[in-house]
């Protein structure tokens, strides 16, 4: 097995991720897109198993939690999409399409920590046909208001583009659908099989972005903050929607400098394109208690700041509620960046902070 790299890679470039071990459901090899993972697995010699449930992966390696779960987000399993009915995705979309499930990327903040639970493996579904037809179904009921389909709400598909061809496709299709919309946001920079997609402007394609500190600290196995930029680049010029995703923002020493570095360095790399249609979304940083735990348990050295006595409750609609910011610290985070982005964004339009 190769060894677990959690550190960026010195200077040179972010790698597609490449897993350790491959896990297939029987069935997944009847779909094209199913064999062709497995002609790559085994060209790229990669261990595989086959296992009877995408969501029952009991025997994976490891000794203690902690190893279990470091090889477990470098572990595939290539599945079938069983549920069709797609989760709703406020505030950005109506609806999350569901193409994987689960992340190789370490961010010590990421909320899949608590929704994925005892499951942090990547999932990856072949069935895209049924799950566009699904979709289709969706924008039918809504006509004639457009309805946003979220395709990062339980993975970063881009990190994962390179294996599975599958954004690709509900691009294309998205093209297609005169109500529907697509949109993704990721913090790897493997767009370049998406440039030549035939996209008719019907996909956003939005990259999360945070100052140096936090980036540095907080997001190991990700693509840096420049390779992300330039992958922005690249869809601009390729004419997608194009945002920015600011999240979490954290409140840390430095943070006006930062942020403002951050916007500023945005509108210095940017090509002109880029400004064309530009959204930005924030995101101050949240967390449960349940996510606190398990936060501890599988970065124990992290830095990241969970002081609940720091923070303030919001109650959560479903169960267990958020610890935010204070009403003042999250009142001067909006401001803040807000007037920066207006100020290098002028046509810019900033969705929602929450
Ligand atoms: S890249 Fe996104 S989905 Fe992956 S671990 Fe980081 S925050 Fe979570």
């Amino acid at each position: 097995m190769r060894p677990i790299a959690l550190e960026r890679p010195g200077a040179g470039r972010s790698k597609p991720f490449v897993p350790d071990l491959v896990y297939f459901e029987p069935d997944s090899l009847h779909y094209p897109k199913g064999e062709r993972i497995m002609e790559w697995v085994k060209k790229e010699n990669i261990p595989y198993r086959m296992t009877t449930s995408h969501n029952r992966i009991t025997n994976l390696p490891g000794e203690t939690e902690l190893e279990k779960y470091k090889i477990a987000k470098r572990t595939l399993v290539v599945g079938i999409r069983k549920t069709l009915k797609f989760d709703t995705s406020k505030p950005s979309a109506e609806y999350a399409i569901p193409i994987a499930t689960g992340c190789m990327g370490h961010c010590h903040y990421c909320y899949l920590q608590t929704t994925l639970g005892a499951k942090p493996y990547v999932r990856v579904y072949v069935n895209t046909d049924e799950i566009m037809d699904a979709a289709r179904g969706y924008i039918q009921e809504r006509i004639p208001q457009l309805t946003r389909f979220e395709a990062a709400c339980t993975s970063d598909p881009v990190g994962l583009e390179p294996i599975t061809g599958s954004l690709r496709e509900l691009i294309e299709f998205m093209a297609g659908q005169q109500y529907g919309r697509l949109r993704f946001v990721t913090k790897f920079h493997h767009v370049d099989s998406l440039l030549d997609a035939r996209h008719n402007g019907h996909t956003r394609i939005r990259f999360s972005v945070n100052d140096k500190y936090v980036i540095r600290s907080f997001e190991p196995a990700t693509s840096t903050f420049e390779e992300r930029i330039e992958a922005a680049g690249k869809v601009a010029r390729a004419g997608y929607p194009l945002g920015f995703i600011i999240a979490p923002i954290i409140w840390h020493d430095g943070w006006e400098d930062g942020y403002a570095e951050l916007i500023r360095s945005l509108a210095q790399t940017l090509p002109a394109e880029a400004a064309r249609d530009l959204t930005f979304e924030l995101i101050q940083h949240r967390f449960t208690k349940t996510a606190k735990s398990t936060i501890e348990k599988r970065y124990p050295k992290t830095k990241l700041e969970m002081d609940m006595d720091k923070r303030k409750y919001k109650w959560g609609r479903w169960g267990q509620g958020k610890y935010v910011y204070p009403d003042e610290q999250a009142g001067a985070l909006r401001s803040f960046l807000s007037e920066r982005i207006a100020e290098h964004f002028p046509q810019a339009s900033i969705e929602y902070f929450t």
